[in-house]
């Protein structure tokens, strides 16, 4: 273990020494030269817990890449230059606070129009926080040791700069947003891949800034391609610019240079969304302002898959208001990728595990889709506001899959999701089940679970019947003209939806308690969702369960992946293996491609017991990277007493998954190299 965090040790040490004989002559200023610049009495929206920036005193505005991405040494080297907004409050001697993890810092200049740069000091260490606003900075270790919120970088004389400073850095090979992959890790097999995953805190991983999803930024990047077998590999990235499409003003992207791209973004985003992928990929359109990027070897499937993106996009905009960002593309990864999907504002990156080949799993477009009005256009400002994007993302995914594809669909969606939820409610720790979490010390990846989602759109949900569905959707739409390409708290949230539904209709409002659904754990009371379909599945289930029908009399013709998702779901964790092996010879379920449908049934060949889909199981865990399959697979193991079986499974996977699922799994399974 240590072994592997030793290169990063290495860049934190080139950093501490670079900065000393600096930090050397400011300490003979100031005698604690290292305390952070005091939050106390700042509004809560300002206080991110998750960054060492200090953008309430100087602000970064705009980022300007110039990126070589180098596959032989698996870095990303070049500069990063920052432009900075100085608060009038700020004190002349303020330092800038960036955040950083891993980072190796070459150098740090003030760029002079028609003059030399000037070269400025600076340190790159964990501060010593005073105890009285210890709650007020970033706090905790990873299961490694290293420090959860990486290690900030502090420029001095900042007042040198005339709002403007670059910084020339190198990524360690273990940034934690970036994964490299081989050619055999690929569809294709033959090039190998990049992709950035920067929610939610890694963008520092590999751009130094603030880090904050409230400091949103625009930015514009070229970014060059260099190593071996990298001859014809395409760069995308979350901006205008990406081959095969048309700029915001309706000009072509120009042809890329080989193995040069340029990018844009000028509407501002939270960093978390900058993102960067680099591979052997096609394009493929799906309408005048959707497409859809991937590997050659799965290109066609995508496009077959992703067809209904542009009737999303229109009912969405019919709804809930425009769409903001000019195009809409997706990117299929490599299978490793450790989430569903990630919404990089006009380019999704999506897992390839939702190519079922029946567009049944699209549910996932609808979802990625939706962050362009809630998180990408309207963002939480903290980490602890997290259900503001994924809870009225949820709640957005639900009437967009309504309206394209009818409301029993959506109907089986809600009612597996809540059944979902109960589930993990009955599991996580009380301050886990909270809508407005409070996450100081902690990793934010570990509140992705169903409470932000499935919580917070139940939350909406009952709004939704409060006010009536028409009432709900006009306060939508003037919530996301409100506060469009803002970030905002749950607290300001709370204020617009008081100022502009509960005191306009407070009939209604007596039907919500607020405190309840955004600070108490568990959840309140709420109208049942049912679905006559699901209904069904659960009558037959009960029937073979009680003995009264065989499995192959099951009528399975014509179930959708819900369907399944439920019948499955219906299974007690204790039926036996053979009763298992009954429905595998009828239903030959351990033969199933759709990734949904094998995670369920595999789950219950675990606590069952039944050894005949092992095999299946080996292969699935060893090819499939995205994490919401994992954890339950390799917590099945775990319960079932099969530690010794997912650890030997777990070391020769581990090279393969994504930084965020190994952390996770490391929780679960103790890191290999420290047994
Ligand atoms: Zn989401």
């Amino acid at each position: 273990m240590r072994m592997r965090i030793r290169p990063i040790l290495l860049v934190w040490a080139i950093g501490v020494i670079g900065g000393m004989a600096l930090q050397g002559r400011s300490a003979a200023q100031d005698e604690n030269p290292n305390r952070p610049p005091s939050r106390a009495g700042l509004p809560p929206g300002q206080v991110d817990v998750h960054s060492w920036g200090n953008p309430h005193q100087i602000r970064v505005r705009h980022v300007s890449l110039r990126l070589r991405v180098d596959f032989e040494s698996r870095t990303i080297s070049g500069t990063a230059t920052l432009d900075l907004d100085r608060s009038p409050e700020c004190p002349p001697e303020a330092d800038l606070w960036l955040d950083t993890r891993g980072l190796a810092i070459r150098s740090v200049v003030a760029p002079r129009p028609g003059g030399e740069p000037v070269s400025l000091p600076f340190r790159l260490e964990v501060p010593q926080v005073p105890e009285e606003e210890r709650l007020l900075f970033p706090s905790g270790a990873r299961s490694d040791g290293s420090p959860i919120h990486g290690t900030p970088l502090v420029i001095e004389s900042i007042g040198q700069a005339e709002g403007r400073v670059a910084i020339a850095f190198e990524t360690s090979p273990d940034a934690s947003a970036l994964q490299w992959l081989t050619p055999a890790q690929t569809a294709g097999g033959r090039s190998p891949f990049l992709f950035s995953q920067s929610q939610a805190i890694h963008a520092r991983s590999w751009i130094p800034l603030q880090d904050s999803p409230g400091v949103r930024v625009t930015y514009d990047a070229i970014v060059e391609v260099a190593g071996p077998g990298v001859a014809g590999l395409k760069a995308v990235m979350s901006a205008d610019g990406n081959f095969g499409t048309s700029r915001a003003d309706g000009r072509r992207a120009p042809e890329p240079e080989p193995g040069r791209f340029s990018f844009s973004m000028e509407r501002p985003i939270p960093p978390y969304l900058i993102a960067l992928a680099v591979g052997d990929l096609e394009f493929r359109p799906l309408g005048d302002r959707a497409g859809v990027y991937a590997e050659p070897a799965l290109i066609e499937a995508a496009a077959f898959e992703f067809a209904d993106t542009p009737a999303m996009i229109a009912t969405t905009e019919e709804r809930f208001g425009p769409y903001r960002w000019g195009r809409y593309d997706l990117l299929v990864l490599p299978p490793s990728f450790p989430f569903g999907g990630m919404e990089n504002p006009m380019l999704t990156f999506a897992t390839p595990t939702i190519l079922a080949g029946d567009r049944s799993l699209v549910s996932l477009v609808a979802h990625e889709l939706a962050h362009s009005w809630s998180g990408n256009l309207v963002t939480n400002a903290t980490w602890d506001d997290f259900w503001l994007n994924e809870g009225f993302t949820s709640y957005l995914e639900r009437r967009i899959i309504e309206d394209v594809f009818g409301a029993d669909r959506a109907e089986m969606e809600q009612v597996l999701a809540l059944d979902g939820l109960r589930d993990e409610l009955s599991e996580l720790d009380e301050r886990d089940q909270v809508l407005h979490i409070d996450l100081w010390g902690r990793d934010p990846d570990e509140n992705v679970t169903s409470v932000p989602y499935d919580k917070g759109a139940l939350f909406l949900r009952e709004l939704e019947r409060a006010f009536g569905r028409d009432r709900f959707d006009d306060f939508l739409r003037g919530y996301f003209d409100r506060f469009a390409f803002q970030s905002i708290t749950t607290g300001q949230f709370e204020r617009h939806l008081v100022d502009h539904l509960f005191e306009a209709e407070p009939e209604a409002a007596r039907r919500i308690d607020l405190r309840s659904w955004l600070d108490a754990p568990g959840l309140p009371p709420i109208d049942e969702p049912t679905s006559g379909r699901l209904a069904a599945v659960d009558r037959q289930a009960k029937a073979w369960l009680a003995g009264d029908l065989e499995a192959r009399e099951l009528d399975t013709k014509d179930w959708s992946t819900q369907e399944w998702l439920h019948f499955l779901g219906a299974m007690p964790a204790d039926l036996p293996a053979s009763r298992v092996g009954e429905l595998d010879r009828a239903l030959m379920l351990t033969q199933r491609g759709n990734a949904e449908i094998a995670c369920a049934w595999l789950e219950l060949t675990i606590r069952a017991g039944y050894g005949e889909a092992d095999a299946r199981l080996d292969r699935f865990l060893t090819t499939i990277g995205r994490r919401k399959f994992l954890m339950p697979l390799y917590k099945a193991m775990v319960d079932a007493g099969q530690l010794d079986r997912a650890r030997t499974i777990y070391a020769m996977a581990r090279p393969k998954y994504h930084p965020i699922a190994v952390e996770s799994l490391d929780l679960l399974l103790g890191d290999p190299g420290d047994r």
